[in-house]
């Protein structure tokens, strides 16, 4: 089996066949990546962050030839993939800056009591060990952000693990050439070669996780994809944790407080629905406005203007087709339909449903159905307790958002209820565009997330990767032979 890359403008095969990794190969892959592991997990964190700001400086000083190739296999335009080539290599160098900083991996010590049980007991030292290989599944709609050198892979290169990238077919060459711009960066950097390895092929990725050599998994992309492999990962003879980010049905209620001016309002929805073609794990695909709203009425006469921009693959178009197609059947809105486009590519008109919260709630499956795409669903509601009634019957999502005033009595209740379902409630602001930054989670309740626990972007992505260990009584020139390898140096 071979990949090849497709031009979604023009259905266009282009570039070299890119053969799927055989399993002798990815044998070789797996071994090389265990020896690399045994000396990257020791080295020093500055060590490993200096190779890291290699990483991120290549990555820049190669912009133009990654953004070219981007963009004639995704589609999403050089502004786009040059401001997300910017945000990876910030990412890449937050996490070197983290672990140089010490503050996420320093070792916790818990000095000796010397008084009789319960309170008495040795000492203790709490500390983080890299939990081994991990296999990344490169997402189709980042592909830089959440690809080869993604949160993912830079969140457990940080933390002194090993990575074996399962590149997305959808972007073949640009996954090929950042995978050796960033391999060549850290070979020169001192890193041993292995470190970071790149397959191809659906067979190898499942292989991957199933080799007891590999410790963990980490996912973007669909709900069915990303089950099977935590599936995969779990059923294994010695389970791992797998970090499936899944779905993109996400929540935005707006009160009646909300809305000085319609007109703005639905540009900037119209804005945030339609960035990217609407492939994003953030949209705000399911929007509740009050019945009495002029809302609706301004985004019909908006969406008039919009024009559709390419989808990722012909497999993107397909299901998001397929998916409208089934919710339009199943609920009957009324629908709000943007421009179509003739010709060659995977294009489709941006379209938004419009129905009431009390039809949803005898519909309620409607509300699983992801339009990955340009397509949004529109309710209105009379009562704010009838919003909550839906909402709490949604599927957990990563993020929600709340308009209206602070002083609205509505608005608390509607918080509460969206933190009960998202990872991040977002105030008086669209859920497209995820700052990198400290206080972030990208999670959430499943199917969010397969580990609620945990986040996929920010610095705390870098704890998926670290396994607690703690040492008892250890003399101390051995504790800092053993146990602090991954403390400041
Ligand atoms: P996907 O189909 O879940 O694929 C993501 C990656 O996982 C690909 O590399 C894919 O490999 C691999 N994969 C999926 N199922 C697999 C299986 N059973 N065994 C082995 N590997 C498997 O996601 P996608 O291609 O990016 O997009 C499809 C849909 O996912 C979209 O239409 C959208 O609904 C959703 N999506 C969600 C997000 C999000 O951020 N939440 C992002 C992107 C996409 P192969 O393609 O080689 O099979």
């Amino acid at each position: 089996m071979t990949i090849q890359s497709v031009n979604p403008r023009t259905n266009e095969k282009f570039g070299p066949v890119i053969p799927e990794t055989t399993s002798i190969e990815l044998d070789e892959i797996i071994t090389l990546s265990q020896t690399s592991l045994q000396i990257w997990s020791t080295r020093s964190p500055s060590f490993r962050a200096n190779c890291l700001h290699s990483i991120a400086n290549a990555l820049e000083e190669n912009i133009e030839e990654l953004v070219k190739i981007s963009d004639l296999e995704t589609g999403l335009g050089e502004i786009r993939l040059t401001g997300e080539i910017g945000r990876t290599a910030f990412q890449i160098r937050e996490f070197a800056n983290a672990i140089q900083a010490g503050d996420l991996i320093a070792p916790l010590v818990d000095s000796a009591v010397e008084l009789p049980v319960p309170q008495g007991h040795p000492q203790f030292v709490r500390t983080l060990v890299p939990i081994g290989i991990v296999a990344v599944f490169g997402a189709s709609n980042f592909p830089f952000a959440f690809s080869v050198l993604g949160g993912d892979t830079s969140s457990a290169l940080a933390a002194g693990c090993s990575v074996i990238v399962k590149a997305h077919p959808a972007h073949p060459q640009t996954s090929l050439r950042t995978y050796e711009i960033a391999n060549k960066a850290m070979v020169d950097a001192g890193a041993p070669k292995g470190t970071l390895a790149l397959v191809h092929g659906v067979e190898s990725g499942q292989m991957l996780l199933r080799d007891e050599r590999v410790q963990a998994g980490a996912f973007t992309g669909s709900k069915h994809g990303g089950r099977a492999l935590f599936d995969i990962s779990t059923a294994r003879k010695n389970p791992i944790p797998f970090y499936g980010e899944l779905g993109s049905v996400n929540p935005v209620i707006v009160l009646r407080s909300s809305i000085a001016d319609p007109k703005v309002f639905a540009c900037a929805y119209l804005d945030s629905l339609l960035m990217g073609n609407g492939q994003f794990c953030t949209n705000p695909s399911v929007m509740f406005i009050p019945k009495d709203s002029a809302l609706s009425a301004e985004i019909e006469t908006q969406i008039i203007d919009r024009v559709p921009s390419p989808f990722l693959s012909q497999a993107t178009k397909t299901l998001h087709d397929k998916n409208r197609e089934d919710l339009r059947v199943l609920i009957s809105p009324k629908i709000l339909s943007g421009q179509g486009k003739e010709g060659a590519g995977f294009y489709s008109a941006p379209m938004i449903f419009l129905s009431t919260v009390e039809h949803l709630l005898a519909n309620i499956s409607a509300l699983t159905i992801e339009c990955f795409g340009p397509t949004g669903l529109i309710l209105t509601y009379t009562s704010i307790s009838e919003v909550i009634d839906l909402v709490m019957k949604m599927d957990g999502a990563l993020v929600g958002s709340l308009f209206g005033d602070s002083d609205d009595a509505d608005a608390m209740v509607a918080g509460r209820a969206l933190a009960g379902k998202v990872g991040r409630v977002a105030w008086n602001a669209w859920p497209t565009g995820v700052a990198v930054t400290a206080g972030q989670h990208h999670g959430g309740p499943y199917p969010a997330s397969t580990a609620p626990l945990h986040t996929s972007v920010g610095l705390s992505a870098i704890t998926r990767f670290l396994r607690p260990v703690t040492f008892q009584s250890l003399p101390p020139v051995l504790l800092n032979q053993v146990a602090m390898n991954l403390a400041k140096s």
